[in-house]
C-alpha cells in the first residue's frame, strides 16, 4: 500500500477532495485554484515555507476515521454499519416559505443555519456560493444574515472549498455554522483535533449527501452544449432550487450578444454532470454526512408530484446535532412532516450496495499498487459478502481494473502549471504565527 505523505502527494495520487483545508491550515505554503478538467485543488505558491504536516493531518483525501462511540444509548442501532451514526431521522422542511422555494430540497441546511444565527446568537455561516463574477465557478463565502443564506440556497454540482475559510471560524467572535459536502466537514473535524480555537468556534456542521463533485469542464460542456459558446458568455447559472428539485438554469449571451436562457430538468443535467466527477468520489466511504452534526439529503423514498413543494431528508448525527434540530422545530424554523428511522434507507437504498462495491474497488486498486483512502469504522466487506450477487460481484472487480487503465491511476496527476504569488507574511484572519508554522508537530492554531 502507498503511504502518502505530503500534500503534493495526495493530488499527485488522485485522492484530493478539493476540500481546501490545507490551504487554510498552512495558507503561506498552499493556495486553491480551479484545474478545470479535475476539480479545486492546492497549488504551492511561489516562495513558500516547507510543509509542516498541520494540512496533512487534516486532510480527508487519505482516509476517514470513526471514532464515536456505538454504545451511546440514543444511537439507532440498525442504522449503525450501513449509515454511521444516527439518533434521529425526520421528513421536513423549512417553514419559511421563501426559503424553502428557492432550497435545493426542502430548504433544511438554510434553515437550520438561520436559527443559529437568530436564536443561538451565532457569529456566521462557512458555506458555498456562486462566484457572481464567473458564475460557472463557486466560491467560498461566510453569511451573516437571511438575506445573505436565502442568496445561497441551493445545490452547485461544481467544485467547492469551503475549507479554505477556516480560519473565519476559528477568528470568530462567536460559534459559527458550517456546511459542506461529507468530506468538508470530516476535513473540519479533523482540523478540530489539532485547534482549540477552530473546536471552540464550531457552533454547527451541516453537510449535504453527496454522490461526487462533476469539474468546471462538465458545467462548461453542458453550457456549450446548450448554447453559450464560451465561459465568458455565461451571465448566471443554477443547478436547482427554486422548485423541487428544480431546474438546471443557465443564462448566457449568444453569438449575435443576444441575452437568452435554457433549462432542462435536475434529472437531465446530473445524467450528463455525474459522468465528469472526480476520481476521488468513486472511492468515497462517506456519502451521507457521517462526521457531520446533520446531514441533509433529498427523501428520494416516494415519487415527487409535479409542483410539490420541497421536503427535506434530515439526520441528527451527534447529540449537538439532535439537540439543535429539536430546537429548530421548536421555535418553528422547521417542520416536520414525518419521524421514521427507516426513511433513510428507503431514501438512498443505492449507498447500501455501494459500500459493497466500494470493498471491491478498494480491494483491486491496492492490489495493482494505485493510492487508495484508508477508511477504519467503516463496515465495508458485510456489505460486499450480502448485498452483491455474483453477477454484480464481478463486474465491480473488472469495472475497478478497467478504471484503473482508463483514468490513468496508476500515474501521477500531471501538475496543473497554476502559479500562485507568495502569501502576505500574517494572512489575514489567521492565528497561526511564525514559531507555529515551523514546527514539526501537527498542532494547529488557526
Ligand atoms: C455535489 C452535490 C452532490 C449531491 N448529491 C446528492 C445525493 O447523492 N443525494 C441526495 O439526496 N442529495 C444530493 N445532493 C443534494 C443535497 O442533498 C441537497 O442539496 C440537500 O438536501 C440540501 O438541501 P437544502 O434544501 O437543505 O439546502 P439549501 O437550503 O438549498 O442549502 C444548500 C447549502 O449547500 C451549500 N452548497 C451548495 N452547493 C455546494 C457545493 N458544491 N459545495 C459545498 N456546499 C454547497 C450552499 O452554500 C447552502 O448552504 C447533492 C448536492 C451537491 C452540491
Ligand atoms: S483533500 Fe483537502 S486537505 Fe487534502 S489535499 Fe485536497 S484540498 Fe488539501
Ligand atoms: S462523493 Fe465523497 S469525496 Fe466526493 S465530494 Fe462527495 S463527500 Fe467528497
Amino acid at each position: 500500500m502507498q503511504k502518502i505523505k505530503t500534500i503534493e502527494e495526495v493530488r499527485r495520487s488522485h485522492l484530493c477532495t478539493g476540500c481546501g483545508a490545507c490551504a487554510s491550515l498552512e495558507p503561506q505554503r498552499y493556495a486553491m485554484v480551479d484545474v478545470v478538467e479535475e476539480g479545486r485543488r492546492p497549488v504551492v505558491r511561489k516562495d513558500a515555507p516547507a510543509e509542516t504536516g498541520v494540512a496533512l493531518a487534516a486532510c480527508p483525501g487519505t482516509g476517514l476515521q470513526h471514532d464515536y462511540d456505538v454504545s451511546d444509548s440514543g444511537l439507532l442501532p440498525e442504522l449503525g454499519p450501513a449509515w454511521g451514526p444516527v439518533y434521529r431521522v425526520i421528513e421536513g422542511h423549512a417553514a419559511d416559505s421563501d426559503i424553502r422555494f428557492a432550497g435545493s430540497s426542502g430548504g433544511a441546511a438554510t434553515a437550520l443555519a438561520l436559527f443559529c444565527l437568530e436564536q443561538r446568537g451565532m457569529h456566521g455561516v462557512l458555506h458555498t456560493a456562486a462566484d457572481p463574477e464567473r458564475p460557472y465557478l463557486n466560491r467560498t463565502v461566510f453569511s451573516r444574515d437571511r438575506d445573505a443564506l436565502l442568496a445561497t440556497t441551493g445545490s452547485r454540482y461544481a467544485p467547492s472549498s469551503p475549507c479554505e475559510g477556516l480560519d473565519q471560524i476559528a477568528a470568530a467572535d462567536g460559534p459559527c455554522v458550517f456546511v459542506g459536502k461529507p468530506c468538508d466537514v470530516a476535513a473540519l473535524r479533523r482540523a478540530e483535533k489539532h485547534s482549540p480555537a477552530l473546536r471552540e468556534h464550531t457552533g454547527l456542521t451541516i453537510a449535504f449527501f453527496c454522490a461526487g463533485v462533476p469539474s468546471t469542464s462538465a458545467t462548461l460542456a453542458l453550457a456549450e452544449r446548450e448554447g453559450a459558446a464560451a465561459a465568458g458568455d455565461i451571465n448566471a447559472l443554477r443547478y436547482r432550487g427554486n422548485g423541487w428539485p428544480g431546474h438546471w438554469t443557465l443564462d448566457y449571451q449568444d453569438r449575435e450578444d443576444n441575452r437568452q436562457s435554457s433549462q432542462m430538468t435536475y434529472a437531465e443535467s446530473w445524467h450528463f454532470l455525474q459522468k465528469h466527477r472526480q476520481w476521488r468520489c468513486y472511492v468515497c466511504a462517506d456519502h451521507t454526512g457521517e462526521f457531520a452534526d446533520i446531514a441533509v439529503g433529498d427523501p428520494w423514498h416516494r415519487d415527487i408530484e409535479p409542483d410539490e413543494m420541497g421536503s427535506s431528508l434530515i439526520v441528527a448525527r451527534t447529540r449537538r446535532g439532535l439537540a439543535l434540530l429539536q430546537a429548530a422545530l421548536d421555535a418553528g424554523y422547521l417542520e416536520e412532516v414525518a419521524d421514521d428511522p427507516s426513511l433513510l434507507p428507503r431514501s438512498q437504498p443505492n449507498l447500501i450496495g455501494a459500500r459493497g462495491n466500494l470493498w471491491a474497488r478498494l480491494s483491486v486498486l491496492r492490489l495493482l499498487g494505485a493510492a487508495t483512502p484508508n477508511y477504519s469504522g467503516f463496515a465495508l466487506f458485510p456489505f460486499w459478502l450480502s448485498e452483491l450477487g455474483i453477477v454484480d460481484k464481478v463486474r465491480s472487480l473488472l469495472g475497478t481494473v478497467r478504471r484503473i487503465f482508463r483514468k490513468r491511476l496508476l500515474h501521477p496527476v500531471p501538475d496543473s502549471g497554476d502559479t500562485v504569488p507568495a502569501a502576505s507574511p500574517v494572512p489575514r484572519h489567521s492565528r497561526l504565527n511564525a514559531a507555529d508554522q515551523s514546527t514539526q508537530e501537527v498542532d494547529i492554531h488557526v
